[in-house]
């Protein structure tokens, strides 16, 4: 690894910031005009793409949580939260049965794998040779490059997805500007990421796990990243704090309808809309869906 790389705020261009946590080694830093708090100095460009080696989707990089091959094989063919968000996109960015999807950052290609099922036309970028290729043999049509080096169609995409990815990118002014481009009107953004604002940051601090300063670069909160997107030019902007826990388990017990994104019935409803409530104040990740 070179050495560090100093930045200014991505949102805001300002250099003027207050040291909030000191992790492994590097500041994570807040925008004393925006907010925006982000790591500062941090790795290269260069070295932040070499994380995303074939060990880094196994659990063997600086993310441990990460084990996607194993994902893949055991949830492609059965229904998990992935079906629940594809149908819920479907039906806001009004897909009846055919749609453009892109996914940004796609891994091995299994939320790609499940929207096809769907049946959606699918588009994958991955910046890790090894997991393109993983994607290709699934017969995914999974493009080696960055949101930043790939050639995309102006106004072609009904929906496009970020899941866990954002805070990885060098400039999500600039991503976000492409991917407005590239969606159709009325398309949608689907973003998940973590919340700076959530309760376990405030209790841990710099023990909280998603402070990750090699490869999680910026941590959002809802003010933050909701800025970023209406500046970016999207209509409506929804964030809201369901992370993947209690959602797993709305599924599990019957509650999530994988069809559709609000369930049908007055009981379920309720109980859709009271974890919703309580996510609020265990949930450490956002989902953001962003209007065109
Ligand atoms: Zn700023």
């Amino acid at each position: 690894m070179s050495k560090l790389e100093s930045v200014v705020c991505n949102y805001c261009g300002n250099d003027n910031y207050r040291i909030v946590y000191i992790k492994e080694g590097f500041n994570i830093v807040k925008c004393n005009n925006c907010n925006l708090v982000y790591v500062n100095p941090r790795l290269k460009d260069e070295d932040i793409s070499n994380l995303y080696d074939e060990d880094y989707f196994k659990g063997g990089g600086f993310d441990k949580n990460v084990e996607y091959v194993k994902e893949f094989v055991q949830k492609c063919d059965i229904s998990d939260l992935s079906d629940w968000d594809i149908s819920t996109l479907k039906e806001m960015a009004g897909c009846k049965e055919q749609g453009n999807i892109l996914d940004i950052g796609s891994g091995m290609g299994l939320f790609l794998y499940k929207a096809k099922i769907k049946g959606l036309n699918t588009k994958g970028l991955e910046i890790s040779p090894a997991a393109a290729k993983f994607s290709e043999l699934q017969k995914l049509d999974v493009e080696n490059n960055s949101i930043y080096g790939a050639k995309l169609s102006s106004a072609y995409f009904d929906i496009i997805s970020m899941k866990e990815v954002i805070e990885h990118l060098p400039n999500p002014k600039e991503a976000l500007s492409i991917i407005y481009k590239s969606l159709k009107p009325k398309g949608v953004l689907f973003i998940t990421t973590g919340n700076y604002n959530c309760p376990e940051r405030k209790i841990k601090g710099a023990d909280w796990f998603y402070f990750m300063p090699k490869g999680h670069i910026y941590i959002f909160d809802p003010k933050t990243i909701k800025k970023y997107l209406i500046d970016a030019g999207f209509s409506k902007v929804v964030v809201t704090n369901q992370g993947d826990l209690l959602m797993n388990f709305l599924l599990k017990i019957g509650v999530i309808d994988t069809q559709r994104f609000i369930p049908k019935g007055i009981i379920k409803r309720s109980i859709f809309y009271l974890t919703r409530f309580i996510n609020h104040f265990i949930s450490s990740g956002m989902r953001i869906y962003a209007i065109k």
